[in-house]
């Protein structure tokens, strides 16, 4: 039982310089976020080496009786966290509790409704050539020309096309959706309501958005977004019928030993979530966002081709739209890499730009936030973006960028007890 470092050092010198990545650069790509410390005490730890198939009082291997107590935690803190009357924490990841979920409660021909990739969908809602995409008959919904997800035109696809489940959820849209209006939409149509809250569970649990668990049949989410936990999926009802169909579903269906050392990890980020300082990161994080649409929405950004989709946020993303701009996606996530600053380009709506390159940018704040910071920093970060996103950029105004990073990166230290 070596230390890593001797066991393996090309491993080991990999993670130091991951970590030293995460430390010198800007982490916003929206779907990520730094865990904490004791997250990731609890996911490297000795649970990694339990099996425990079955679930806590009924599991298939002995020795379960201390995982069972981590695994009821987690189900209780999540439960209590957004209100459900039954979880499951055992999807090894979002892709996995949806999955599950549609294990449980479709069979193959279905017809889906899923928010259109290209709108701010998530490829697991019904994209082409994802398994959600060949197993069922999918219809997309879109956003209006405002960016805004066109209610009317989901209720008419609901009406021609009679789904059986409605899946509601984003990776990429800046607003708070009706989740009242689209449980009326399925309840018209006799359809189940599942709603993927993956990247704003955070906020919900914070209160900065509204909770889809009194609305929807079934939520699912990762855990590792805003809710800052490992990296995991998991599965909410008020329904007691349908928990055991997800439990069965997850469970032999789908996937064999949970990973108990992830389930504790999860239950450490729920008890955090539950905190005071939990809703003032939220806080912080949401108010980044803002900060940054609202630079990126001057004049001068929209003279050089820069616009915000919906014009403006109420989450931890903005959607910067460059069909004008002579920038491509491509170019200006490059460009922001230069300069020390990770996001990702993602499609606009209607983007006249090919897939791999695009027309936009999301860009997200949780990341940084859980980093400390504040109204302060994320005026400076926003300053930095907007300087950045040019496409003539001279060396020397590169190499300011890069300085003002650093001194961001500097005063604001990842991880110092790892470092
Ligand atoms: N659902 C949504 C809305 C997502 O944005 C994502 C990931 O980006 C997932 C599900 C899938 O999660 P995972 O990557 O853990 O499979």
């Amino acid at each position: 039982n070596q230390p890593l470092n001797d066991v393996d050092p090309e491993i080991a010198k990999a993670l130091d310089d991951e970590r030293l990545r995460q430390e010198h650069t800007l982490e916003m790509i929206a779907s990520e976020n730094f865990a904490p410390v004791a997250v990731m005490q609890a996911q490297g730890s000795v649970a990694t080496n339990k099996y425990a198939e079955g679930y806590p009082g009924r599991r298939y291997y002995g020795g379960c009786e201390h995982v069972d107590v981590i695994e009821d935690l987690a189900r209780d803190r999540l439960k209590s966290l957004f209100g459900a009357r039954f979880a499951n924490v055992q999807p090894h990841s979002g892709a996995q509790a949806n999955t599950a979920v549609y294990f449980a409660l479709l069979k193959p021909g279905d017809r889906i409704l899923g928010l259109d990739l290209a709108h701010g969908g998530h490829l697991t809602h019904g994209m082409r050539i994802n398994y959600s995409g060949k197993m069922f008959e999918v219809t997309p919904y879109h956003v209006d020309e405002k960016g805004l997800i066109d209610m009317d035109e989901v209720a008419r696809l609901a009406r021609e096309t009679r789904p059986q489940m409605i899946i509601v959820g984003w990776s990429a849209y800046p607003r708070q959706l009706d989740f009242a209006r689209f449980r009326e939409i399925a309840d018209e149509v006799d359809a189940y309501l599942m709603v993927d809250m993956a990247h704003f569970a955070g906020l919900v649990a914070a209160g900065l958005y509204p909770n889809p668990v009194p609305h929807a049949h079934v939520t699912t989410s990762t855990t590792h977004k805003t809710l800052r936990g490992p990296r995991g999926g998991v599965i909410l009802t008020n329904d007691p019928d349908l928990s055991k169909k997800f439990n069965s579903a997850v469970f032999p269906g789908m996937q064999g030993g949970p990973l108990e050392h992830v389930i504790a990890a999860k239950a450490v980020a729920f008890k955090l979530a539950a905190e005071p300082e939990f809703i003032e990161l939220q806080n912080r994080t949401v108010e980044g966002a803002r900060i940054l649409a609202e630079r990126l929405m001057t004049d001068e950004m929209a003279q050089a081709g820069v616009h915000v989709l919906s014009g403006g946020t109420d989450v931890h993303l903005v959607l910067v739209d460059l069909r004008e701009s002579s920038l491509d996606g491509q170019q200006a996530e490059d460009l922001l890499h230069r300069i020390g600053i990770t996001v990702n380009r993602n499609a606009v709506p209607n983007d006249p730009r090919p897939p791999m390159v695009t027309s936009g940018l999301r860009i997200g704040t949780p990341a940084l936030a859980t980093r400390g910071f504040g109204a302060t920093e994320f005026t400076e970060v926003a300053d930095i973006i907007a300087t950045a996103l040019h496409p003539e950029l001279s060396d020397e105004t590169v190499s300011e960028l890069q300085a003002r990073v650093k001194a961001l990166t500097t005063a604001f230290p990842l991880y110092p007890a790892l470092g």
